[in-house]
């Protein structure tokens, strides 16, 4: 098999980017740009070695976002993209792959297949490199100084380069070595390692890719960026009556011959909307966030459990799509407290309350519900969540 370790350039510090942390540690969903990177690496089994060049003072984000990996230690990358390229190539000397794929941290939606068809198009043929890239759809126009068009580029032959990169190990080393030589306009014109390689006489051949690997290069392309999936959850609960005056449901307060007795204020309609939402994200149930036998949690209002599994899936880059409630009792009647109940709902789950349904029904007089014994409740929660 060809030995091919992937170089994954992670030492920019992204000017245009202008979040706190660069771009390649920004969190992308629910990981760091760099691990999404990184993992769609480990998928391809062309791949045999993965190492990382950061920027020196970045090794706190470096470890945080590689955490769980086992990785080799990351390089310290230089000043410019191409001498961190060249500090990288330099600490690959011992283990000398035949190929390497040089990849930007900031493209994490590179397709595993597209990585493994630039390496066969070099392990296959006579090429010293291929490069990912797509071809020109748009007209292509020249202008002048002021602004004004000189000419219409003929497109046919045009391609945007993308990363990966591959070449054979030992002559892209050369090029580089070669390159660092140069005076600094001729090495600042080499602005991807297919330019140094072609500056050198190398044969280098393009790919077609997809758009979809595109360059995170701002805090807008981060938002566009995370590949969604949907995810849908059931949530029940039941409480009993007990003497009273007043139930608690979806977080308002209702009049009533009873009250709801149970965990906290007994708000069977937030407790199923809580575990609902708990579901789509894996995360347990209510009583394993708050249980019943803690003490603290005696008589406290029901918000905070549903605000709190809300929390947990925006934490992992997700949100709610949206929230059906269905109750199950004879009395009180649902109806007339139905709009102010999704209005609480949605304030409590911070959406929109077109959101939010509440439902009610009876079981016919049937069963505990039927006997006015207590009120049951179902809920399903659908959610978007980061596609892992
Ligand atoms: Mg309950």
């Amino acid at each position: 098999m060809v030995t091919c370790t992937a170089l994954i350039v992670a030492a920019g510090r992204g000017s245009r980017f202008g979040g706190p942390l660069p771009k390649q540690y920004a969190l992308l969903g629910d990981r760091p740009v760099l691990r999404h990177t990184l993992e769609a690496y480990r998928s391809t089994s062309e791949i045999t070695g993965l190492r990382v060049v950061i920027a020196r003072g970045d090794e706190s984000h470096y470890r945080n976002a590689v955490s769980g990996l086992e990785l080799p230690l990351p390089v310290s990358g230089g000043v410019s993209r191409q001498q961190s390229v060249l500090y990288g190539l330099e600490a690959l000397v011992g283990e000398s792959p035949q190929l390497v794929a040089i990849h930007d941290a900031a493209r994490p939606f590179v397709r595993p297949a597209d990585i493994a068809a630039c390496i066969a198009a070099v392990a296959t043929s006579e090429a010293d490199g291929a490069v990912l890239g797509t071809r020109l759809a748009d007209t292509i126009k020249r202008t002048d100084a002021a602004g004004a068009v000189s000419e219409t580029v003929p497109r046919s032959n045009l391609w945007r380069a993308q990363t990966p990169q591959v070449f054979r190990y030992v002559a892209l080393l050369k090029a580089h070595r070669d390159a660092s030589a140069l005076g600094t306009a001729e090495a600042t014109a080499l602005t991807d390692d297919a330019a140094v390689a072609e500056r050198f006489g190398l044969k280098v051949m393009m790919v077609e890719g997809s758009e979809d690997n595109r360059k995170i290069t701002t805090a807008d392309d981060l938002a566009r960026g995370i590949a969604m999936e949907s995810r849908t959850a059931f949530g029940f609960d039941v409480h009993g009556f007990a003497p009273g005056n007043k139930v608690m449901l979806g977080g308002i307060a209702i009049a009533h011959t009873h009250m709801l007795s149970g965990h906290s204020d007994a708000d069977v309609a937030l407790h199923a909307l809580t575990d609902a939402v708990l579901g789509t994200i894996g995360a347990g149930d209510i009583g394993k966030h708050f249980p019943p036998s803690d003490k603290q949690w005696r008589g406290v209002s029901s918000d905070r459990f549903l605000r709190h599994a809300v929390d947990l899936l925006v934490a992992r880059g997700g949100r709610i799509v949206h929230l059906d409630l269905t109750l199950v009792c004879e009395a009180p009647r649902i109806g007339p407290h139905r709009d102010a109940m999704v209005d609480s709902i949605a304030r409590i789950a911070g959406i929109d309350p077109s959101r939010v349904s509440v439902k009610a029904t009876t079981t016919e007089g049937l069963g505990f519900t039927g006997r006015r014994e207590g009120i049951a409740a179902q809920a399903v929660a659908t959610v978007e969540t980061p596609r892992r």
